[in-house]
Order: C-alpha cells, then sequence, then structure tokens
C-alpha cells in the first residue's frame, strides 16, 4: 500500500530529512485508523480512498506524500491548487477540488482536477458542465466526477456549505445530464458541535435515496481528520484527511 514512488535520484534526495519521516509516520497512523475503523465496522469490499488535504501546506510537501505512495490529493482554492498541479505535473496525482467554488472558476478547474466534492447548487453544475464541454474537445479528458455536497445543519445558522438535502434529486439530475460530468454521489462535513455519527448516518440515507434514483453514484465523501472513525462507519468511500496527516494549517496568506 506504501510502495515508494521512485523518483529521478536527485529529487528523491532532496525530500529527505526530518519533515519526510514525520508525513510517513502521520500517514501510516492514519492508515491504521482507517484499517481499524472498516474493521470495527465490518465493512467488505473496496477500502475507502484516502485523499490527503494539502491546502495550505506547499508543493515540496506534496511530492514528499507522493513519495510515500499517496495519489488523491484535495485542496479548496483554486489559484492555490492550479499552481500547485502545475508544479507537480509529473507526478500523475489525482487533484480533488474540496471547496466553495464560484461558477467562473469552473473554467480552471476542469484543467486539472478529477472530481469536485463541492457541486452545492445547479448554477456551478451547469457552469462545470459547460467548461467540460470545451476542455474535453481540447484535451479529450475523462468526465469530472462530482459530488453532491449535502448541509447537514438543522440550523442554517451554523451553516458550513452545500445543498439542502430537498433540493439533491434535482441537483442529481442536473449533473446526471450533462455529458462531461459524471454524478460519483454526496459529500457532507459534519456539522460544527454536533455528533458526527448522527451526521453521517443522515448522510448514508440520503445517499441511499440517491442510489435509488441513480445506482452508479455510491460514492459517500465525509471524513475528516477528527471524525472519520464515524464516517466509515457510516460508508464513507472517499475520505478527506489533512491536519492529522500534514499538522496544524501554516497561518491564512
Ligand atoms: C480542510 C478540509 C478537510 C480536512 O480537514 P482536517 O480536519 O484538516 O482533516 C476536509 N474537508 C474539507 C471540505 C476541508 O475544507
Amino acid at each position: 500500500m506504501t510502495e515508494p514512488v521512485t523518483g529521478p535520484g536527485h529529487r528523491q534526495d532532496a525530500l529527505e530529512g526530518p519533515r519526510l519521516t514525520q508525513l510517513e509516520a502521520n500517514l501510516a497512523a492514519v492508515r491504521r485508523r482507517i484499517d481499524a475503523a472498516v474493521a470495527a465496522a465490518g465493512r467488505q469490499g473496496p477500502p475507502p480512498r484516502l485523499i490527503v488535504v494539502t491546502k495550505f501546506h506547499p508543493a515540496k510537501d506534496i511530492r514528499r506524500l507522493a513519495s510515500l505512495g499517496v495519489a488523491d490529493v484535495g485542496e479548496n482554492r483554486d489559484q492555490e491548487a492550479a499552481e500547485k498541479a502545475a508544479q507537480l505535473e509529473d507526478l500523475g496525482l489525482s487533484w480533488h477540488f474540496i471547496g466553495q467554488l464560484q461558477s467562473k472558476k469552473a473554467k480552471s478547474v476542469v484543467k486539472y482536477a478529477q472530481s469536485v466534492h463541492s457541486v452545492d447548487r445547479a448554477a456551478l453544475a451547469v457552469a462545470l458542465a459547460k467548461a467540460m464541454e470545451a476542455e474535453t474537445e481540447r484535451t479529450g479528458r475523462p468526465p469530472l466526477d462530482c459530488f453532491i455536497q449535502v448541509s447537514l445543519d438543522e440550523d442554517a445558522g451554523a451553516h458550513r456549505g452545500g445543498a439542502a438535502p430537498g433540493e439533491v434529486p434535482a441537483l442529481a439530475e442536473e449533473l446526471a445530464a450533462a455529458p462531461g460530468l459524471r454524478l460519483a454521489g454526496v459529500m457532507a462535513v459534519a456539522p460544527l458541535g454536533a455528533d458526527p455519527a448522527a451526521a453521517f448516518e443522515k448522510l448514508a440515507a440520503i445517499s441511499g435515496r440517491l442510489t435509488e434514483q441513480f445506482p452508479h453514484a455510491t460514492g459517500i465523501s465525509a471524513g475528516m481528520s477528527q471524525d472519520l472513525e464515524e464516517a466509515v462507519r457510516f460508508g464513507a468511500t472517499h475520505l478527506r484527511i489533512g491536519s492529522d496527516i500534514l499538522g496544524p494549517r501554516p497561518a491564512l496568506r
């Protein structure tokens, strides 16, 4: 599982040092937690996919992670993600866009992202579809995986983004109808201060209703550093883990 990527020798050397050792240990600890959670849940089938959230951390850390076998990375700001993806093109990573996205950024995001986990409104689905039409014609790239971000907050004031559960069917229709987009499933962030297990249970129910309508849209993107165990228990297929692997994020630039 952690087979190192053997890049050009000089580059590999430059990555070595205490930071690489630390990332390796953190990554191993998170992978152990995921394995234990999968076992505790009695889950069969493919293990959840680990997306390492690298926002605010330098491109060099992503090189280190790639050398440790990481293949999927998550970013939440287009400009930062686009710059890193361009610098790290040689690594062949899958880039996942996980943050709030303005429709006008769709054109940029489809140039590097394999998936967008934060589709929360029809206007964004339309913008991504249009951007993908042009990008597919230009590069022949595969469809963009789209997760519908759902808000699990009872209290709209504590909102952490996402569509209301009742908006999911219409958004799903919109995504499924666009040739360049692939409806992948649902995504959520557990509400602050609430029980993450209850939130992810609710998300699993929303996912169950979605797959009745679209049987292939089985993805559940849920679980961060603090709540990955609960997410695995309720069927997460994609985990988005940042700080427990990379450490605290540097202050906002
Ligand atoms: C930052 C972020 C994560 C990672 O959170 P950690 O607590 O650092 O693991 C996951 N999902 C989203 C949407 C994020 O913005």
